[in-house]
């Protein structure tokens, strides 16, 4: 564990660097917080919008980009802000130096794109931190096996600051953003949406894995596995030092640390979603497997799958993956037409994920029928459902998205005044 000095892992995401003023306040913060006594490790993003103008040059020069290519492009954006960050400490008097992932080193998997991450050895950082030198660690990268700059999926700085939390064992992971904490709907979507003070690592990993992007669901069930405390708080609010027993943010925490446990605890809704549709596939032991072992195998993610049979022996499989692995299915599933044998594949953009998530379901019966009817009663179609002990999750129409949240977010109790 840490001594009497406090570690503390300080992320900054794309808005919280996102031009050169705010990267000067960033390390303003982060000497505040040095000099406050505790010795602080700093992860940044790149600048907002950077890492969408890398993407979509890979997406324009090949659509079915090679993933490590675009893994070498899309984290530059990262090794910018973090050599920013450390000259801007420099100019200051803050002594500071940048770690790109590799330097650190940060080991992940083969996985492309969404690599997953294996060992991060933290004895460079501590040695840094204890001669008084701030590391600035690239988010979202590491390095593979054969020496390839890999990154971790889309928000994956979150993670990385988790990750390092718990490399250095850190008192604390505070993740600076552009809201002042966790809410119980996102706070754009629903005006009357209010600040969670403490929120469970599993409440906060499934509201994540349905659309929450404040944290990336990785980071979270790290934090929930290595027990980092993790707390999520605004860039640019200001303030002193944050030091224990006077948190300003939203804190990630076990259950056992809530003491008022709600039924719902937040509504989301997640729009990186598109439904794919196989129709008049003959009904016949295997279909599944030949049809998702493939995707797996492309390294696609499905998430709801829905299957309906008619009476002439024929059957539809609905599923949903994300917008982004879309190209690659629908490759997958023009490739496997042959063998299935479906007569047509249907692909829809245009609709949106709305959950629900909260411990409290658990324990009371009634939550789904509160759900189904607030949306029947607003004329909003379900398309699939799914749940799991503690989300309830269905398929509306695109349009329906904003409705269907604020609606559900009435129902439960959860608007704020
Ligand atoms: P960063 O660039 O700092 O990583 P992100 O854009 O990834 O920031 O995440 C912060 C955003 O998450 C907020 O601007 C907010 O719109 C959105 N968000 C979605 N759901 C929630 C929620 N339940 N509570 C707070 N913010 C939310
Ligand atoms: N820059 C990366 C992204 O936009 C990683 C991050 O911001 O967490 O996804
Ligand atoms: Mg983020």
């Amino acid at each position: 564990m840490a001594g009497s000095v406090p570690r503390i892992v300080m992320k900054f995401g794309g808005t919280s660097v996102g031009d050169l003023n705010r990267i000067k306040n960033v390390a303003q913060r982060v000497k505040k917080q040095k000099e406050a006594g505790c010795a602080v490790l700093v992860v940044v993003s790149a600048m907002a919008g950077e890492t969408d103008r890398l993407v979509s040059y890979c997406q324009e020069i090949s659509p079915l980009y090679d993933p490590a290519e675009y893994d070498s492009i899309v984290a530059t954006g990262e090794q910018v802000t973090s050599g920013l960050v450390a000259l801007a400490l420099q100019t200051m008097g803050v002594p500071s130096r940048s770690f790109a992932g590799w330097q650190v080193p940060i080991q992940t998997d083969l996985l492309h794109s969404k690599a997953n991450l294996d060992t991060i050895d933290g004895a460079r950082l501590l040695a840094s931190m204890e001669k008084g030198i701030v590391p600035v660690v690239a988010g979202f990268q590491g390095v593979t096996s054969d020496k390839r700059v890999s990154t971790l999926g889309r928000g994956g700085s979150d993670t990385s600051a988790v990750a390092l939390a718990a490399a250095i064992q850190a008192d604390r992971c505070d993740i600076y953003t552009d809201v002042d904490g966790i809410y119980t709907s996102d706070p754009r979507i629903v005006s009357k949406a209010r600040k969670l003070d403490k929120i469970t690592y599993e409440e906060m990993l499934e509201l994540a894995s349905v659309g929450a992007k404040v944290l990336q669901t990785r980071s979270v069930g790290l934090a929930m596995r290595a027990g980092v405390r993790l707390q999520v708080l605004s860039s640019f609010i200001e303030g002193p030092a944050v030091m224990e027993g006077q948190l300003p943010g939203s804190l990630v925490v076990g259950e056992e640390e809530i003491v008022e446990k709600k039924l719902v605890t937040g509504v989301t809704c997640s729009r990186d979603e598109a439904k794919l549709s196989l129709r008049r596939i003959p009904d016949k032991p295997g279909i599944a497997a030949a049809i998702f072992g493939p995707l797996s195998a492309a390294n696609v993610n499905v998430d709801m799958i829905v299957q309906s049979t008619g009476t002439d022996e024929r059957t539809n499989m609905v599923f949903t993956t994300s917008k982004t692995d879309l190209p690659r299915a629908i490759r997958v599933l023009e490739s496997v037409r042959e063998s299935v044998q479906y007569q047509e594949l249907a692909v829809d953009p245009d609709i949106v994920k709305v959950s629900i998530v909260g411990t409290g379901m658990r324990s009371h019966t009634g939550v789904a029928d509160t759900m189904f009817r607030t949306l029947s009663e607003r004329a909003i179609n379900i398309e699939a459902i799914s749940t799991s002990e503690i989300k309830i999750s269905v398929l509306v129409a695109a349009d329906y998205a904003e409705l269907a949240v604020r609606a559900l977010h009435t129902a439960y109790g959860l608007d704020g005044v």
